[in-house]
């Protein structure tokens, strides 16, 4: 089995925006598979990503049931079942309501239980890459950054890399964005060549443009 290493600047489970989350989009019966999308996809303005939006659809009921059996604390109506309700924004398409922060830390049991490696208050500030240069001609290699209390060097070497460093939130004003300034995407994203895509994810609501950021 591959060996898998989180790298995260502050602590798992603490940091970024996940930790807000409190609706997550509930499993959404097949015969509304169609009429979701295309609320999806006119509700946000055609900015997502379509095939995305269908993995999401199609596999979002799996992974609500997978949180379920980890014990996951969802609110229940009367009956047991889970509470689906109509979050903002949403026609056809409903929400689960749990608690963020409980489910960042049993999430992060789990990986721990899993034999993730974490570690933490690790920033990573460049990539390494096979021939040293970025952006590089050759492949993504690894990371590199300092620890972030004891200002020690470190690096990481990879087969295989998947950056998701969150938001842009101070020059966003994203409220309830812990450490994300956007140092992720701004170090890692030059060091790819023409081509090869980075699994970077930026949440830019479309609203945000529209107000002039000084
Ligand atoms: C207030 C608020 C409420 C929300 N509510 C919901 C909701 O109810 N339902 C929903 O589905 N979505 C919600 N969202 C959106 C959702 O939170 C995000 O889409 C999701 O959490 C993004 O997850 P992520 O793993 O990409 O980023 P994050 O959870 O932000 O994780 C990024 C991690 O990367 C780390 N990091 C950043 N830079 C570096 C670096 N240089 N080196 C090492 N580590 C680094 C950060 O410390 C952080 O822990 C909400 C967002 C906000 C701001």
């Amino acid at each position: 089995m591959e060996r898998v290493t989180l790298v995260e600047k502050a602590r798992v489970a603490k940091s970024g925006m996940s930790t807000y989350i409190n609706q997550l989009l509930a499993p959404v019966p097949e015969d509304k598979f169609e009429v979701c999308r295309q609320e999806m996809a006119e509700w946000g303005t055609y900015l997502n990503d379509q095939e995305w939006v269908e993995i999401l659809l199609q596999e979002e009921g799996h992974r609500i049931h997978d949180l379920v059996s980890w014990d996951v604390p969802f609110e229940k109506d009367e009956q047991g079942k889970l509470r689906v309700t109509r979050g903002r924004g949403h026609q056809n398409t409903g929400v689960v309501h749990c608690d963020g922060h409980k489910l960042m830390e049993l999430l992060r049991d789990r990986l721990l239980a899993t034999g993730v490696e974490l570690r933490e208050r690790s920033m990573i500030t460049d990539l390494l890459t096979s021939d040293g240069r970025s952006p590089t001609s050759g492949e993504v290699v690894g990371a590199m950054g300092f620890h972030t209390r004891s200002r020690d060097f470190v690096a990481f070497q990879a087969k295989a890399m998947v950056i998701t460093s969150g938001a842009i939130g101070l020059k966003l004003r994203i409220p309830f964005t812990n450490n994300l300034t956007g140092d992720g995407g701004s170090h890692s994203l030059p060091s790819w060549s023409q081509g090869q895509q980075p699994g970077v994810l930026f949440l830019c609501p479309p609203d945000v443009f529209r107000e002039e950021v000084p």
